[in-house]
Parts: C-alpha cells; sequence; structure tokens
C-alpha cells in the first residue's frame, strides 16, 4: 500500500495466541505503538473496549499473517483484520504528545475501522487504556461485526485456514525477533 507523508498507518492483527485478541497499532514515532484487544473491535459507540498497552512493533510487523511458531512468544496464526492510515483530530498537539497525555483522538481510514475513534488510558490503571468508537456517519449503533469480521482484509483467508495450511507445510512459519 503506498503512504504519502503524514499519512501515519494503522493496523490490526487477529492473533490467536494462548487467548484470542485483537492486536492494535499505530504508527507513532517510527514504531507501532501496540495494544492487545480481548475482544473485536467495535463500530457501537457504546461499547468501550479494553486495551492493553504491549511492547512497541517495527513498521514491517504491520503486514504481517502467518502463523508464529511453537515455543516463541504468541505463538499462533496471525491475520490482517485491518489495515489502512489515520489521522490525529482535535487541539492536542502532536502524536507523541497525545501518547504522553494518554487521550488519542483518531480519524481511522481502514477498510473495516472507519471514522473517529478515541484511545483513552485510564486513569491509575497503568497500560490500561479503553477504544471507543465516537458518533458520527460510520458508527453503527446496535451492530456487531460478527461474521463478515472474521476475514484478513489483505488474502480473505480465516485463522482457521492460517492454521491448517500451516498444518499442511503451505505457510512459512515465522519467528519472533528474526
Ligand atoms: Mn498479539
Amino acid at each position: 500500500m503506498a503512504k504519502p507523508i503524514d499519512r501515519p498507518i494503522f493496523t490490526v492483527q487477529k492473533h490467536q495466541a494462548s487467548h484470542l485478541h485483537f492486536d492494535f497499532r499505530l504508527e507513532i514515532g517510527g514504531v507501532l505503538k501496540s495494544w492487545a484487544i480481548p475482544k473485536r473491535p467495535s463500530l457501537d459507540p457504546r461499547i468501550k473496549r479494553l486495551a492493553v498497552e504491549v511492547e512497541d512493533h517495527d513498521l514491517a510487523y504491520a503486514d504481517f499473517e502467518g502463523v508464529i511458531e511453537e515455543g516463541h512468544y504468541g505463538a499462533g496464526p496471525v491475520l490482517v483484520w485491518d489495515r489502512g492510515w489515520y489521522e490525529p483530530v482535535g487541539g492536542h498537539g502532536s502524536l507523541a504528545a497525545m501518547w504522553e497525555a494518554g487521550v488519542l483522538d483518531l480519524l481511522l481510514h481502514g477498510r473495516r475501522l472507519r471514522g473517529r475513534f478515541a484511545l483513552i488510558r485510564m486513569k491509575g490503571r497503568p497500560r490500561q487504556w479503553l477504544l471507543m468508537k465516537q458518533r458520527d456517519e460510520e458508527a453503527r449503533p446496535d451492530r456487531e461485526m460478527k461474521e463478515e469480521g472474521e476475514t484478513s482484509v489483505l488474502t480473505g483467508r480465516t485463522i482457521e485456514e492460517l492454521n491448517r495450511a500451516a498444518k499442511a507445510g503451505k505457510l512459512d512459519a515465522y519467528r519472533c525477533g528474526l
């Protein structure tokens, strides 16, 4: 995907590790700031999703889809559940300053996640944030993304298909840190 300058990227990877979760990653300061979200992100503005801050990833990881090998951290299949770019909204200064303040007000331009979202660090709960859809024309109150939310936006594959391909030796495994 060609990326014009000043369009920082975001990615969401569905990851079937020991627990299924969604890794939400934003390009900030040359790395992917990352959160693990135990439940699928929602387009319903009334729903707040817990997002636990995890380690930064390299930008190159944004499009990773495959199976992390047994014996490595996060072993299991990963698919690219959403991919796009985003822009900060509101007058909160630079992205780095928004990160420090723990208030990220974002306009997401993805395939599944579109429109305005807020990511807010909870007071007194280190590394715990909340991801919420904000009310706009992209909001979908009362509609959970279920069946339409299972596949890779890059390849159309499901977690089960990745697992089957890996077992059949038709998918390269991925070694973390290599
Ligand atoms: Mn993960």
